[in-house]
């Protein structure tokens, strides 16, 4: 049986999010457990489980993500103050969900993208 994951549940409304942007191609939403005072994921309308799934024939939906992200950024007034886009693949970046989503973190400074190795 094909399990749906939390993301396809909240972009097909099963599940209480809080929504921020829809259109055709992609849901945008809150994240649950938000690591700035503005963290909203982009995800597409389609299951793709990781970046390492992007190809010819899908690739255009990472436009269509950026885009919207770029949108939504305007339309919560970070797109000035600035804003870090993030995405995780695979177990080494920490992706928790297998459905490709585009993080949106702004509303403070953010400090630098990762710490000294
Ligand atoms: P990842 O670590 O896979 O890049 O990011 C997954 C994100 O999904 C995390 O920031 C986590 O807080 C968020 N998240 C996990 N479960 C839920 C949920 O049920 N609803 C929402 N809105 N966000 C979730």
């Amino acid at each position: 049986m094909n399990q749906d994951n939390i993301f396809q549940k909240i972009i097909n409304k099963k599940i209480k999010s809080e929504l921020i942007y829809q259109d055709q191609y992609v849901t945008a939403f809150k994240d649950l457990f938000p690591k700035a005072p503005i963290h909203i994921l982009v995800v597409p309308n389609i299951l793709i489980t990781s970046l390492d799934e992007i190809n010819q024939k899908n690739k255009k939906i990472l436009m269509y993500m950026y885009y919207a992200a770029i949108k939504i950024t305007r339309m919560v007034k970070i797109n000035i103050s600035g804003y870090r886009l993030i995405m995780n693949c695979n177990p080494d970046s920490g992706q928790e969900i297998q459905h490709i989503h585009l993080h949106i973190l702004g509303g403070q400074y953010l400090g630098p993208i990762l710490s000294k190795i």
